[in-house]
């Protein structure tokens, strides 16, 4: 069982380049004013979602254990 991840995006810092939905398209979607959000932390792969996560060009991206509230992005 993979563990639960808490999975969220800074919307102030996001610019919208959609690196984040490419490399984890069913974690994380544009929404119509073109802001990444965290749509389902259990869509794609820990792996998948810290990829995205190292490749957003700002830093936007969070990632948590659920349930120890460890921080495992940045
Ligand atoms: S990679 Fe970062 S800047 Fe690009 S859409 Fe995703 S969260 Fe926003």
């Amino acid at each position: 069982m993979p563990r639960k991840l808490k999975v969220w995006v800074d919307p102030h810092a996001c610019v919208g380049n959609a690196m984040c939905e490419s490399i984890a398209p069913r974690v994380f979607r544009l929404n119509d004013s073109r802001q990444s959000e965290a749509v389902d932390p259990a869509g794609d792969s820990e792996a998948k979602i810290l990829e995205a996560a190292e490749n957003c060009p700002v830093s936007a991206i969070y990632v948590e254990d659920a349930e120890t509230g460890e921080r495992l992005f940045p």
